[in-house]
């Protein structure tokens, strides 16, 4: 089932140990696509300006991504992102963000974006994910990403699209700081909790009640959870149960930017291709392993250069290697007291 996303579509500059690169192709929205363009057909939404260049649009086009929806703002400037990464490509320094033409964007959807059964809201302002959720209230299955930006800027709005969405994937840093819990497992249960009796405003969460201005989806909450741990992996939490994933084991990692991203469109990818099923603990199981499978391939180069040449058969292959490398049995031994 076709997917939408809304969020970033960026030029990126990137410094890691490895190498430095100026205005790359990037934005959450823009590694999503990719990664789950190899699941289904993916629908972006959002605005870049007129320095958006039609080499890069073409790198969305060749994976068949339905670029329609992408507005160019006549005189804007495309989102911006420049970071910066030491040897623990595990934290990076961000050392400029320009929202540019993502300023006062207002979406508009298509009749063919507002159709899609499966939502991805990619990290961008909450305000304009709600936006974009308003308009799909019959989204069959709608995730949630954000950073810790949004999270110290426009905590209100946040919660509020998080009491709007089915799933909720997050940095394990950031799921700790939205909760203010240090046990990430404690964290992932709050938010769980969320979803019977959301937190009122006084906890920063805000009620649909209060929003006069906008047609508020049926509330819900979300019912999964994933905290993304860099190079540690991710971990699924639901009401039912937890699995982990590690990350796939790589000899060599050039640039981590858009791994979220790219796992998130693995993940997300794989659900709406079964979006005809119930979604259950073991489905969650098989797209973690699929989202792990893809953000491995983005590190291994800069940008989106490792997923623009990838093949459907590389990713089906190292799924397998990733089951192989995470099995075992548990076989007793006899303890003693
Ligand atoms: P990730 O490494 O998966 O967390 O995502 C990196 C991507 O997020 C980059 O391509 C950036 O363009 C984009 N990005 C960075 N900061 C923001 C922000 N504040 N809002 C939206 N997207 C951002």
């Amino acid at each position: 089932m076709p997917i939408t996303v809304v969020g970033s579509i960026a030029y990126d500059s990137v410094s890691t140990p490895f190498g430095e690169r100026q205005r790359m192709l990037g934005g959450a929205a823009v590694h999503f696509a990719l990664a789950a363009s190899f699941f289904q057909e993916v629908r972006v939404v959002g605005p870049v300006g007129d320095d958006f260049g039609e080499t890069e649009l073409d790198v969305l086009r060749n994976r068949g991504v339905d670029i329609s929806d992408v507005e160019r703002i006549p005189g804007g400037k495309t989102f911006f992102w420049r970071g910066k990464y030491g040897w623990d490509l595990n934290s990076r320094e961000t050392l400029d963000t320009q929202l540019g033409v993502f300023e006062g964007f207002q979406p508009k959807l298509s009749e063919s974006s507002r159709s899609s059964d499966v939502l991805f809201l990619a990290n961008i302002q909450p305000d304009l994910q709600r936006e974009v959720r308003a308009q799909m209230p019959h989204a069959r299955f709608v995730a949630l990403d954000s950073m810790n930006l949004w999270i110290e800027a426009a905590r209100e709005s946040l919660m509020k699209a998080i009491a709007e969405c089915d799933c909720l994937i997050l940095n394990d840093s950031e799921l700790r700081q939205l909760t203010d819990k240090a046990s990430l497992y404690a964290a992932a249960r709050e938010v769980l909790s969320w979803a019977s009796s959301p937190p009122d405003s006084s906890s920063g969460a805000g009620s649909s009640e209060a929003d006069g201005d906008r047609e508020t989806p049926a509330r819900r909450g979300p019912r999964v959870i994933v905290a993304k741990q860099g190079e540690y992996g991710a971990a699924l939490v639901t009401a039912d149960g937890f699995f982990s994933l590690p990350a796939f084991p790589l000899e060599s990692v050039v640039d981590p930017t858009g791994a979220g991203d790219t796992f998130a469109g693995g993940f997300v990818g794989y659900i709406a291709a079964h979006a005809d099923e119930e979604i259950t603990d073991e489905l969650l199981r098989q797209a973690m392993a699929h989202g792990t499978a893809l953000a491995s391939f983005n590190v291994e180069e800069f940008g989106t250069h490792r997923i623009e040449s990838l093949a459907g058969a590389e990713i089906v292959a190292r799924v397998r290697q990733l089951r192989e490398f995470t099995q075992f049995s548990a076989a007793p031994v006899p303890l003693g007291e």
